[in-house]
């Protein structure tokens, strides 16, 4: 009987120190530090290195690879248990050497890099050197690989980028990008596109501009608008198999969806903590906010969903970590993907507005939070998209019948049960006027 919801011991003991550690040394970080994906930052550096060396001697880094792969990885489910906790912070993840989009680059270079590509690129990347842009979506073409226009040709032994890429997060810091690009145009839809490493300040890599979210100020946005002309880079810097960058980036997206998912779960606790202690604290005629039905609704509601999506999020950690294959456990990432920005969204709504204007204003995090779940909603692909992937992944389980009437059919089921144990009833039984009076007279189609 192997179901258990406890933690082992040894990891639950990680994870309490993960606590301590991350609440009184990093969080505090976030407030005086800029950008953890900016290495050339000096003073950050000096601060968080010596962090990050501690993280190391716990045995925490780079917890989302295997130690096969160059981490010190312990599967999906101990990650989420972690990342449950590293999400509440801007900087955790960079201390603990998992943070995104860096954990996904590195998890296409540790599967399909050759060592060469994995000594100059991975490595630096896993000892927390140097930072990653992962280049695929097109301005006029969403993430749908199927309008993809950016293009590789091969001219003696350099390819030949071409093309525009938009939303590339990290372009201003990364040291390389992991570009998509059609390579074979008669291929298949899902056959045509390779993948490529392409150092930074390689010439005709432009950053056409960077993109800020809304409430960001606009010098501190970090989604590239890249456009690559003519870029030229060795035939070695081909990432895996000509034609298999699709495959590739489901690797890498299927990692990302749910580790992003893991984080979730910290902010969405994070707010919710803020807004029981706000319904304890503020005071209106009758007593606190907490004693009003309509708060203690949207506690008793917010709980629920947070622990609903904990536990979907720890089921699809457990089956990653069982199957070792995302491509069969792609109905439950994209169910996560889904419910992830409904819960932050939902949760931070209520806290934002329990706040008052103090909620909606700059000196909370819950317009950040707002955000942040309507970005959830985009990156890795629209929601609309992964809930077609449930629906046609959930469908393959089921099958159309031949008869008139569905299978779950009570007039049905009750001749057939009538007619099994005619025997034994004797004329008992529920008989014509059974089940809620339904009746039995109607002809029933199927054998
Ligand atoms: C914060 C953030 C970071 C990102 N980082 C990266 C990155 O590092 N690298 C990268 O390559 N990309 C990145 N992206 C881009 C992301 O993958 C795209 O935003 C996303 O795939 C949607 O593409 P789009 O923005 O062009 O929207 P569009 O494709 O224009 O879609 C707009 C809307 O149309 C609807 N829609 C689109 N397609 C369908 C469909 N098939 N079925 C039903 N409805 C549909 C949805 O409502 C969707 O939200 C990032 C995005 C965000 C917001």
């Amino acid at each position: 009987m192997a179901w258990d919801f406890e933690t082992d011991r040894a990891f639950a003991e990680q994870l309490e120190w993960v606590d301590a550690f991350v609440r009184e040394e990093v969080e505090p970080l976030d407030h005086v530090l800029r950008e953890p994906f900016d290495k050339t930052d000096e003073v950050a550096n000096a601060i968080v290195q010596p962090l990050q060396h501690l993280v190391r001697e716990r045995g925490l880094w780079a917890a989302h690879l295997g130690p096969e792969l160059g981490g010190s990885g312990y599967g999906q489910v101990h990650l989420a248990l972690l990342n449950e906790i590293l999400g509440r912070s801007r900087w955790a993840p960079s201390v603990f050497g998992c943070q995104a989009p860096d954990s996904g680059n590195a998890e296409i270079l540790a599967h399909f890099g050759t060592p060469e590509q994995r000594a100059r690129y991975l490595q630096p990347l896993l000892d927390g050197r140097i930072s990653s842009c992962y280049s695929m979506t097109e301005p006029q073409a969403g993430a749908d690989p199927t309008l993809f226009r950016a293009s590789a040709r091969l001219d003696g032994d350099e390819w030949v980028l071409r093309g525009e890429k938009w939303f590339s997060t990290n372009a201003r810091y990364a040291s390389f990008f992991l570009v998509m690009a059609i390579t074979d145009p008669d291929a298949g839809p899902y056959e045509r596109a390779s993948m490529f490493i392409v150092p930074a300040g390689t010439p005709g890599l432009e950053i056409v501009r960077n993109v800020a979210l809304g409430h960001e100020a606009p010098e501190l946005g970090a989604h590239g608008y890249v456009r690559y002309d003519d870029v030229r880079i060795p035939a070695d810097h081909l990432l895996g198999q000509r034609g298999r960058a699709f495959a590739i980036a489901q690797t890498r997206l299927g990692g990302g969806r749910i580790h992003h998912a893991m984080r979730t779960i910290a902010m969405a606790r994070r707010v919710f903590d803020a807004m029981c202690e706000r319904a304890l604290s503020r005071q209106v005629r009758s007593g606190p906010l907490a004693s009003l039905g309509v708060v203690q609704e949207q506690i008793a509601d917010s709980w629920i969903e947070i622990e609903q999506f904990r536990l979907l999020v720890l089921r699809t950690a457990w089956l990653i970590d069982k199957h070792n294959d995302y491509r069969r456990v792609r109905r439950d990432i994209a169910a996560v993907k889904v419910a992830m920005p409904k819960v932050l969204h939902d949760i931070s709504r209520r806290a934002l507005h329990l706040h008052g204007a103090l909620g909606i204003s700059n000196e909370m995090n819950f317009v950040e939070m707002l955000v942040a779940a309507e970005l959830l909603g985009l990156a890795d692909g629209p929601t609309e998209v992964h809930r077609v992937t449930i629906a046609r992944e959930v469908l393959k389980d089921h099958r159309a019948v031949e008869t008139l009437f569905p299978s779950d059919h009570l007039p049905t089921l009750r001749e057939a049960a009538t007619r099994r144990f005619a025997d034994r009833l004797g004329g008992g039984g529920l008989g014509g006027g059974g089940l809620g009076g339904l009746d039995d007279g109607v002809a029933s189609a199927q054998a």
